[in-house]
């Protein structure tokens, strides 16, 4: 008898999700029944664990929530990271979450028990402690993909003696007021914590290894009264809520699935970026720095109205000679000709990003049947999962953070998704009073076929993409994290995809 019928590693919106869909199926009863272990010391995955200046969602909130839990009071219509954060605390206290979690248990590896029928998984308290074994009949892993912080792999990154730190692993209590400070990286994160750095550091250098695409940003404050109508009249909020993500959909479908056949649409998205670049940097040279010379969407581009006007002001410097090595006193970059620069810094904040193929795929040790290691056999034979959620060789395992399962902009289009595909999963089990499922080897292939196929027209596989380094590709260069369709087609899929592509005992 297993501990639990279901494990869930991770609980930000991923994994309460999974849970919502667990316990609309009954299970959670007892609440050893579902446990949602989670490595922080409290829930919201991405959420909980950034808190850095000027943290927001940059997809509008109407659409970056749940569909069926509206939050008719978001402040803006691009919601801080505050907010979401009091949104995952709501969503984990209204479905009755919170009994389920234990924070601060890194889990470590699991393993398939063919005997058994279940999963055996080994975790250890954070910060040290005894191991210990846990049993699921389930294993679901929602770990997310932007989860283990990147340190840049640059000589002396160690030795820098002033403060340092990563965006992922923010200290509320750096002092940044009249400091000398570098920023490295102009990826997302950067581009919204850039222009709150500048207002308070005595000097802000910005060292840019690769531009990033960044269009206008339509943020506001949404008024009270707008906020009442949402609560009252929810459908004008699922009105909003649609249209948004119709706009969305559009925007990823034309200029990034579809670049071969409307290439002209992903010029024009292209065009507007470098409209907004002129209208708010009046240096051309500066101009010329911050324009990116890979297609607009080969890497995720970003929104905003305060990051360009940052880089007119006389006390932020963008810097784009390479960086040679860090030092206990500052940076030092050299050019092509061998010379070396010297940057003295108080604060080096490293905004450099994730690591995903080394740590995430998959985030913990996976062995399932006949000794398969998931992550050996992703980085031997390719990557692949069905649908983004199952894999052949791995009986009752749901990987939420899978080859090709980010559908659309949203995270909350993957997510939703993925829900139904564990309800309709689960029903079925149930009725066919079946104890284990597992993907057949077929279906997998096949489903791997469609996406490479979809591949082809692709930005990724058409666009001109040499130069934009990001999370997106593999240690091999290859994009298999998003899933090459429509988040349309990913919802119809997951609504007729033949039962028969398990096999159930
Ligand atoms: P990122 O996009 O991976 O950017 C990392 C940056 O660090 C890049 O500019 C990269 O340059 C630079 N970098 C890394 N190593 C370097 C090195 N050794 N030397 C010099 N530069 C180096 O990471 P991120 O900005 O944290 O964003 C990650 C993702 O988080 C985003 O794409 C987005 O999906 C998400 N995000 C979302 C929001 C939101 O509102 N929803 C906000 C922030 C972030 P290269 O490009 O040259 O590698």
């Amino acid at each position: 008898m297993a501990d639990h019928d279901v494990i869930i590693i991770g609980a930000g919106f991923g994994g309460m999700g999974a849970a919502i869909s667990l316990k609309r199926l009954g299970y959670g009863a007892e609440t050893a029944d579902i446990a949602i272990l989670e490595r922080e010391d409290d829930l919201g995955g991405t959420w909980h664990v950034n808190h850095y200046p000027g943290l927001a969602v940059d997809i509008a909130s109407v659409t970056y929530s749940y569909s069926f839990e509206p939050n008719p009071h978001w402040k803006h219509w691009f919601a801080r990271g505050a907010e979401l954060k009091a949104y995952a605390e709501h969503v984990a206290d209204k479905y009755d979450l919170r009994r389920h979690m234990q924070f601060g248990v890194l889990a470590e590896g699991a393993r398939w028990d063919e005997e058994a029928q279940h999963w055996v998984l080994i975790t250890r308290p954070v910060g040290g402690g005894r191991r210990k074994t846990r049993t699921a009949r389930f294993l679901m892993t929602a770990t997310g993909f932007l989860s283990q912080p990147k340190l840049p792999d640059i000589e002396g990154v160690d030795d820098f003696a002033g403060t340092v730190v990563h965006t992922a692993k923010w200290d509320d209590g750096v002092d940044l007021d009249g400091k000398r400070i570098a920023v490295i990286g102009t990826g997302a994160t950067a581009v919204q914590l850039i222009p709150e750095i500048a207002r308070r550091a005595a000097h802000l250098t910005v060292f840019q290894r690769t531009p990033i695409w960044v269009t206008p940003k339509t943020d506001f404050r949404i008024p009270g009264p707008v906020q009442s109508l949402f609560a009252a009249q929810p459908w004008t909020q699922r009105a909003a809520r649609r249209v948004n993500s119709a706009w969305l959909e559009a925007m990823m479908v034309t200029a990034v699935l579809h670049y071969k056949q409307a290439k002209v649409l992903n010029q024009g998205a292209a065009a507007l970026a470098k409209a907004h670049l002129r209208r708010q940097v009046r240096d051309p040279e500066t101009r010329r720095k911050l324009t990116p010379d890979y297609s607009f969407g080969c890497k995720r581009p970003t929104f905003s109205n305060e990051y360009y006007p940052t880089f007119n002001r006389s006390d932020v410097a963008l810097e784009t000679t390479p960086i040679r090595r860090i030092t206990p006193t500052g940076i030092v970059t050299a050019d092509a000709h061998g010379r070396e620069t010297s940057h003295e810094i108080d604060v080096l904040v490293l905004a450099t990003g994730f690591n995903l193929w080394d740590t995430n795929f998959p985030a913990i040790e996976v062995i399932g049947r006949d000794g398969k290691d998931l992550g050996k056999s992703w980085r031997t034979n390719g990557y692949h999962a069905f649908e983004g959620v199952t894999v052949a060789g791995f009986p009752n395992f749901i990987s939420l953070n899978s080859p090709y399962s980010y559908s659309g902009l949203s995270y909350f289009m993957t997510i939703e998704v993925q829900m139904r595909h564990i309800e309709r999963l689960f029903t079925e089990l149930g009725e066919r009073a079946a104890t284990t499922f597992e993907v057949t080897a077929e279906a997998d292939a096949e489903f791997l076929d469609h996406m490479l196929a979809r591949m082809d027209d692709t930005v990724f596989n058409q666009g001109s993409c040499g130069t934009a380094r990001s999370y997106y590709y593999t240690n091999e260069g290859d994009a298999v994290l998003l899933r090459p369709t429509s988040s349309g087609s990913a919802r119809r899929a997951v609504e007729e995809f033949p039962l028969e592509d398990y096999a159930f005992a």
